[in-house]
């Protein structure tokens, strides 16, 4: 047997296997089961490539319904069980690669298609029998009348037989005959149906051209016509019908008799009715989910002239915190009674709450003072979490921010305010949380060129758009150059030169900082194995080189061996490498974190806790990190810049100093703007230091040129 995995073809055959398993025993196929699985076969494969296309084609999944039709599964067991069938494994033969809401979205619209395709086909067929049936009713004219003319076995034969109602009304609307099946539909008791009159069946969701329609038959004016029709049962429930009603004429061809065919559509409206709900609901807060509210926004802007609309959009502060720390259930009941409080702030008409996934939540205003309307809407939001929601017998305090747009209809569409909405709740968040925002054009223009940035960050790695300055490393004590800092720099072709503080964090926040911080150790190394080339033969050390490693490749599975490799390739020793990470990202580091950088530091590489000072780290723990090195943050560095220095601050380095030297980690300063600072620095017992006094971050021929003047002067 193979130990191959399975491939996409596989996984779609295995969809159809199953598929057919549950269709099989609900069809009126006289195929096998193994045929009527090569008949599915092509329509999995159909619905496996709509799961995953990039847009989805309402018609490609009617086409599959219509097919169902087509392959004899017209019973609507038939259909009940082909779209649960969708529903439990589509998405998981067919989607593995793809995030799973949305997929779960696609399948859920996937389905609907499907029902009315199939809708649709049988709707189609059904008016063909009913047009044949109509035929043989019709030869049999005026036998209804004349009891004994020959057809009228043909035509009782097909009047009893039918599987749909048939009915025979006289010009009044006296209901004269009524085979079996319509008596069924009617509760099953004759007195329901026979000897009423057609005109008592009115029901309220009658279109308005029924009755225009039915009067124009019985005056003899048209020969049938068909419409949907709702009718009550004599016990109140509704029947939904597919109804054709023909004028049957005698032989001079006057109007005598009315002939109705009815299909039962009650349980078929039904299906669609849930499976429209389902597609446009939540299924966690019951709330309308992104599709209604895309929906409903979309007809608000584009309702013209003159409209107004108001939109709140809500994220919950914190809320992963309270899913990671207590668990789904409890996010998922935290979720249910934030959306019950926002239901009850917008209830008037007009206002609409929806949840679009996740904590996001939005609320829709529509009145003609929408302005106040949709600042009051926010206010009544932010007050509606005030009071704690009690999960487990917790007290959780909900917080949120809220980005409000608010504008008139048909100048932006529905994707563009919800991005408006979503960059100001941001910025709520950023300005921290709990309060809301109101969009402005200015602030969404910055965002955007951030957007701007995001996307073309993989580009511009592949069309090489990187570069990396190094700022020298300078001994204290004898002033040597002892290596370089790399930093990257990215050359945009519009912006200009753009800082990492620029990109980094998005490069972190998209993950391209793994392919990115790879490309950028390698360089360094790179750099630093030329360095060495060039300095040999002079009495200097080797210079050796600091990189910066963000969080997220602390993370990544393949830092060790990444490094090894580099390290191999370019013939460095691991010990001229430093790898340079933030105090932040290593605070409340558990040992699974640690692991890498334990294993790189017993290989060689120098770890040097970057940025020291400005998080909150325990002292105490640096003995528990593979570190070697600290750099004072450059905060310390400028309180020494006015002379005499600040006090405290000499006080302060004094005693990290003398503490990482007790613990054996070197000290490394960052930010050394002058001659003083060097000075004071040095004296504090400082190890090596960098900054604008000793070098710029610049290109790797000037590093080379500082180490050779030192090596040489
Ligand atoms: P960092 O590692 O703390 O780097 C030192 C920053 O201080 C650099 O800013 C440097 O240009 C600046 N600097 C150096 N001397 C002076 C001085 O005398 N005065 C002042 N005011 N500033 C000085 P830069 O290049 O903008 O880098 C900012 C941060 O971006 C770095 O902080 C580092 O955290 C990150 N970074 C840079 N390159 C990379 C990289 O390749 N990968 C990752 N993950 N992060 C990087
Ligand atoms: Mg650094
Ligand atoms: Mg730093």
């Amino acid at each position: 047997m193979s130990a191959e995995p399975d491939g996409p073809e596989d996984r779609v055959r295995r969809f159809a296997t199953i598929w057919s398993r549950a269709v099989f025993p609900a069809t009126s196929t006289s195929l096998t089961r193994p045929e009527f699985e090569e008949q599915l076969l092509p329509l999995a494969r159909r619905l496996s490539e709509m799961l995953r296309a990039r847009t989805f084609d309402a018609a490609e999944g009617r086409a599959v319904g219509a097919a169902l039709v087509d392959a004899h599964c017209t019973d609507p067991e038939a259909l009940t069980r082909a779209l649960d069938c969708i529903d439990a494994y589509l998405v998981l033969y067919c989607g593995e690669d793809g995030p799973q809401d949305d997929l779960r979205a696609r399948s859920a619209r996937l389905q609907h298609a499907v029902a009315a395709g199939f809708a649709q086909a049988l709707r189609e067929r059904t008016l063909a029998e009913q047009e044949a049936i109509a035929q043989a009713a019709l030869r049999a004219q005026g036998v209804v009348a004349q009891a004994l003319h020959t057809s009228e076995a043909r035509f009782r034969a097909v009047f009893e037989g039918a599987a749909i109602g048939i009915g025979i009304a006289d010009l009044d609307g006296h209901v004269l005959e009524a085979n079996q099946a319509l008596l069924r539909m009617f509760g099953g008791s004759e007195q329901n149906v026979r000897g009423r009159n057609f005109r008592e069946w009115t029901h309220a969701d009658d279109a308005p051209q029924v009755w225009r329609l039915y009067e124009e038959l019985v005056r003899g004016e048209r020969e049938h016509y068909h419409v949907e029709k709702a009718f009550y049962r004599p016990d109140g429930t509704v029947l939904w019908t597919n109804l054709t009603v023909s004028l049957l004429r005698d032989a001079d061809g006057n109007p005598q008799y009315q002939l109705a065919l009815m299909e039962d559509t009650t349980e078929r409206r039904l299906l669609n009715l849930r499976l429209r709900y389902e597609a446009t609901h939540d299924a966690l807060t019951g709330l309308p989910n992104r599709t209604l509210f895309f929906e409903r926004l979309e007809k608000v802007l584009n309702a013209g002239e003159g409209r107004r609309f108001g939109l709140c959009y809500l994220d919950l502060d914190g809320f992963k915190t309270v899913n990671d720390s207590l668990g789904h259930a409890a996010g998922d009941r935290l979720l249910v009674e934030v959306a019950d409080r926002l239901q009850a702030c917008a209830t008037a008409p007009g206002e609409m709450v929806a949840r679009l996934g996740g904590d996001e939540f939005v609320a829709l205003t529509t009145g003609p003072d929408s302005r106040r309307e949709v600042d009051e809407l926010a206010a009544r939001i932010m007050n509606a979490l005030v009071a704690p929601v009690i999960v487990e017998g917790r007290e959780l305090t909900v917080r949120g921010s809220i980005g409000i747009v608010e504008g008139a209809a048909g100048e932006r569409s529905a994707a563009e305010v919800l991005r408006s909405a979503d960059i100001t709740m941001y910025r709520a968040k950023s300005a921290g949380g709990n309060r809301f925002e109101l969009a402005d054009a200015e602030a969404d223009a910055r965002v955007i060129t951030r957007h701007g940035l995001t996307t073309a960050l993989p580009a511009a790695l592949e069309r090489s758009e990187f570069f990396i300055e190094y700022q020298p490393l300078v001994h204290l004590g004898d002033g040597s150059v002892r290596g370089a800092e790399a930093l990257v720099r990215w050359l945009h072709p519009q912006h200009g030169v753009l800082g990492p503080d620029r990109f980094i964090p998005l490069a972190e926040h998209t993950g391209l900082i793994v392919p990115l911080g790879r490309w950028v150790l390698e360089q360094s190394v790179r750099q630093a194995r030329d360095w060495q080339e060039r300095h040999a033969g002079t009495a200097t050390a080797p210079l050796r080189i600091n990189v910066n490693l963000s969080p997220c490749q602390l993370t990544h599975a393949g830092l060790v061996q990444d490094t090894v490799d580099i390290l191999q390739a370019a013939g460095v020793e691991p010990d001229a490498l430093c790898l340079e990470v933030t105090e932040s990202a290593l605070i409340g580091a558990d040992d699974d974190l640690l692991k890498p950088l334990r294993r790189l530091a017993e290989m060689g590489v120098d770890i040097a806790l970057d940025d020291f000072g400005t998080g909150y780290s325990n002292l105490a723990n640096l003995r528990r990190l593979p570190v070697s090195i600290l750099k004072l943050d450059r905060s310390f560095t400028q309180g020494m810049q006015q002379f005499p220095a600040d006090p405290v601050d000499l006080k302060i380095v004094e005693g990290i100093v003398s503490l990482a030297h007790s613990l054996d980690l070197a000290v490394t300063v960052e930010g050394v703007e002058t001659g003083a600072q060097a000075e004071q620095l040095r004296i504090l017992g400082c190890d090596t230091a960098q900054g604008w006094y000793y070098a710029r971050p610049g290109p790797p021929e000037r590093l080379h040129e500082l180490a050779l003047v030192d090596a040489t002067g």
